[in-house]
C-alpha cells in the first residue's frame, strides 16, 4: 500500500476512532492524539509533549515495532516481576494518558502495586491521574501518601510512598527521568526501564532496559507474564540468566543508527 492509499485524518481529532486504523502512522498519530488529551485533561504536563516528541522520532528510526531484543527484554521484565516479593509499577503522567488500562492489565497479571510517580508533581495532578486510573479498572492507586522520600533527589522529585516504591524491590519505571532512574538503582531497586532512547541515562540505568514503545512495550511485558504464570523459579531465573542487558541496549542502538534488521 502506498502512503497515499489510505484514509485521510481530520484536521482536528475529537476521539481516537476519528483516526484510520489504515493510516500508516496510526499509532503516531494515537500516541500524539492521547498525550494531547492527556494534556486536555490535566493529567500529561506540557513537557510530556516534548518527551513524546523525542520518543516518536526514536520509533520512527526504530521502525515502529517491537525489534527482537527488545521483546526478550519484555519477556526478562515479566519474569522478574513474577519473580518480585513486591513489585511496583510507576505511573507518570505520559504513561497514564499512553496505557492506562494496560498498566492495570499488567499488574493484575503479577500481581504489582501501581504508584503515581510525577516530575512536576501537583496535587490537581496527582488526583486527577489516580482518577484516570481508577476509570480504567485501577484499585488501589499509591503516591498519594508520599510518606518518604528517595535518597540523593530534591524534595518534590524525591516523593514516594513507604509502602509502595520506597518499599518495593522491583520496579518498572516507564519514562523515567535519569537522575530518578540513577538514585532508585542506587538504593539497590531492581528496575525495568522502557524508554524509546537506547543512550538515555534512564534505561543505562536499567537491570532490563526495554527499548520499545510503551504502546507495544506493556501490553507485550502482560502478554509474557500470562504465558509464564505457570512457570516456576528456576525457568523464570533462566530467563534472566539468559537476558543480556548490555547486548539489547547495543542492539537497539545499531538499528536505529543503521536502520539494520
Ligand atoms: P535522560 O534519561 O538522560 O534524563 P531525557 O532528558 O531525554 O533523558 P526525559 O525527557 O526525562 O529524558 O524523558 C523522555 C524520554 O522518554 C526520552 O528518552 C524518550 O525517548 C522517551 N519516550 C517518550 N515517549 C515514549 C514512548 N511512547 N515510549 C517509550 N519511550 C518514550
Amino acid at each position: 500500500m502506498s502512503d497515499h492509499d489510505h484514509e485521510t485524518v481530520p484536521a482536528v481529532v475529537d476521539h481516537e476512532d476519528e483516526i484510520p486504523e489504515d493510516h500508516p502512522r496510526y499509532q503516531d498519530l494515537l500516541t500524539r492524539h492521547r498525550i494531547e488529551a492527556g494534556v486536555e485533561k490535566g493529567i500529561t504536563h506540557l513537557q510530556g509533549m516534548h518527551a513524546e516528541g523525542r520518543g516518536s522520532a526514536f520509533d520512527y528510526l526504530l521502525g515502529e515495532e517491537t525489534i527482537p531484543s527488545a521483546d526478550e527484554a519484555e519477556r526478562a521484565a515479566a519474569a522478574q516481576l513474577l519473580l518480585a516479593d513486591h513489585p511496583v509499577l510507576s505511573v507518570n503522567g505520559n504513561v497514564a494518558a499512553l496505557v492506562p488500562g494496560e498498566i492495570v492489565d499488567l499488574a493484575a497479571a503479577v500481581d504489582a502495586d501501581i504508584e503515581v510517580n510525577l516530575f512536576n508533581r501537583t496535587p490537581e495532578r496527582l488526583e486527577a491521574i489516580a482518577d484516570h486510573l481508577r476509570e480504567h479498572g485501577a484499585e488501589e492507586v499509591r503516591g498519594l501518601e508520599a510518606d518518604a522520600r528517595i535518597p540523593g533527589l530534591e524534595h518534590e522529585r524525591a516523593k514516594v510512598d513507604a509502602a509502595g516504591i520506597y518499599e518495593a524491590d522491583v520496579v518498572l519505571v516507564p519514562l523515567e527521568d535519569g537522575d530518578r532512574a540513577q538514585a532508585l538503582s542506587a538504593m539497590g531497586k531492581t528496575e525495568i526501564v522502557i524508554d524509546l532512547n537506547p543512550l538515555s541515562r534512564s534505561p543505562r540505568a536499567a537491570d532490563v532496559p526495554i527499548v520499545d514503545n510503551v504502546i507495544r512495550a506493556v501490553p507485550n511485558v502482560t502478554a509474557h507474564a500470562r504465558e509464564l504464570a505457570d512457570a516456576d523459579e528456576a525457568e523464570l531465573r533462566g530467563i534472566l540468566e539468559g537476558f543480556d542487558r548490555e547486548a539489547a541496549l547495543e542492539d537497539a542502538e545499531e538499528r536505529i543508527r543503521t536502520g539494520d534488521r
